[in-house]
């Protein structure tokens, strides 16, 4: 029997053990698990440690389920922040993800259409890295938006005062996420319009309400896009990750006269940001 590989609900030690100890070996089966956002080197021991941790809260579904995650999340080492834990238990990730899959365990999960919503640690590395430009008041877009979760998170993070935008080049992913949005605690956001959800090519930003505090970019890009650069305001950070089959996630920062300073956080493995046809075509 094939030995098993890579993502899914379901991943195994072995799949792991591999993923931290031989990428180059990487390989997959079915397009749906193609690409994994899966932080492969800075958190890879204490997460997988979490992962077999939270599984066995899965039966803890609703609030019991998220406030598991948020809690080994804390414990290891990926939320730091009070706003970060609280914004993840307020926005339940249950709530996003397809009927019948886990929702509260650290893995991406396929959502259609060749992309996944990524796993909780992803998101809760991206929403602290990106912390101080999500305060209240403040401008934030996200691009590739899939489910709507992160997007969701910025919007309770910037409040009514702030604005948020979301982008995806796939429409029913784009109808799904704000069917998802109006069931959660940032449905009135929603629906005052300091967030709001859009099908485009992200790859040209959303011009109309920058520029913004913070990107983030849920999708890997070989180069930076330069409407994201034009539409990062000086101050702001984008975090967006870069390469194909190796990649790293990387944090840019505008300073406040324009000059533009990047290091990398960690290696990861994304979608690609690319066009509508390859994304369904399978790449
Ligand atoms: N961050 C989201 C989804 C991550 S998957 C979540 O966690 O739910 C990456 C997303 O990027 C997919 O939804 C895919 O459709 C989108 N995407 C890829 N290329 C894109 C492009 N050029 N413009 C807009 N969205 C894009």
């Amino acid at each position: 029997m094939r030995a098993p590989v890579l993502i899914c609900p379901t991943i195994t030690l072995r799949a792991y053990g591999r993923l931290c100890c031989a990428p180059r070996r990487l390989h997959c089966h079915g397009s749906s698990s193609q690409f994994l956002n899966l932080n492969l080197s800075r958190f890879s021991r204490r997460l997988l440690t979490s992962f077999f941790h939270m599984e066995q809260f899965q039966s803890g579904a609703g609030s019991s389920g998220k406030k598991t995650m948020v809690e080994n999340l804390k414990r290891y080492g990926v939320i730091s922040s009070k706003r970060v834990a609280q914004v993840m238990e307020d926005l339940d990730r249950g709530l996003f993800v397809p009927a019948g899959s886990s929702a509260y365990v650290d893995t991406p999960v396929p959502i259609g259409y060749n992309a996944t919503i990524s796993a909780p640690h992803m998101h809760a590395t991206c929403l602290q890295l990106l912390e101080d430009k999500l305060q209240p008041g403040m401008r934030a877009l996200d691009v590739g938006s899939g489910t709507g979760y992160l997007t969701g998170c910025f919007a309770l993070m910037v409040g009514a005062e702030g604005r948020v935008v979301g982008v995806d080049h796939i429409p029913e992913l784009v109808d799904m996420s704000i069917k998802n949005i109006e069931k959660s605690v940032a449905a009135s956001l929603l629906k005052k319009g300091s967030l709001s959800l859009h099908v485009g090519d992200g790859r040209k930003g959303w011009q109309e309400f920058g520029p913004y505090d913070a990107i983030h970019v849920g999708a890997a890009a070989s180069e930076i896009p330069q409407p994201l650069l034009d539409q990062l305001k000086p101050g702001g950070r984008m975090v967006i990750p870069l390469g194909t089959y190796f990649q790293d996630l990387k944090v840019i920062d505008k300073s406040e006269d324009g000059s533009i300073k990047a290091h990398t956080e960690t290696s990861v493995r994304y979608v690609p940001l690319t066009s509508r046809d390859e994304q369904l075509g399978g790449f």
